[in-house]
């Protein structure tokens, strides 16, 4: 065809809008995504995601102990008004509210990053950190009184 090679850039700036749950559309891009469902852009040191090579092109640094998170839960979106950097916590936490994981225990702790307490035999139970302490104070104080 004798087309010229473009960019990546410029095969991202081919992005469609397309409906999402916000109220600006998400901008998607009809090119190879990867097995987590993420855009990839080529650069000559390394290879990075598309959603950040845009915030960063358009909006600005990501700060280092950020991840930036897809507020429209469309991962292969690289529409920076739809991103947020926000801490590893935060993502996590955020995407289990998505999956419609529980969020807090049910004393209304929130279940994010360290207050989550993983019994070794139940690997897939989050189990409140604060409770079971408390629990377990109260277990003990019960055992040495009675
Ligand atoms: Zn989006
Ligand atoms: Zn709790």
């Amino acid at each position: 065809m004798g087309r010229k090679k473009r960019t990546t850039e410029e095969i991202l700036l081919d992005y469609i809008e397309q409906a999402g749950p916000l109220s600006t559309p998400c901008w998607v891009t009809p090119y190879r995504i990867n097995e987590d469902g993420y855009v990839l852009v080529k650069r000559p040191d390394k290879t990075i995601k598309g959603h950040r090579f845009f915030y960063e092109n358009l909006v600005g640094p990501i700060p280092e102990d950020r991840e930036l998170d897809h507020l429209c839960r469309v991962r292969h979106c690289v529409n920076p008004g739809h991103c947020e950097p926000v801490t590893h916590s935060v993502n996590v936490f955020r995407g289990h509210q998505a999956r419609g994981l529980k969020t807090h225990c049910r004393k209304g702790h929130p279940l994010t990053g360290d207050k989550v307490y993983i019994r070794k035999n139940r690997p897939n139970q989050r189990d409140c950190k604060i409770c079971h302490t408390t629990n377990n104070r109260i277990l003990r104080k019960k055992q040495r009184t009675s």
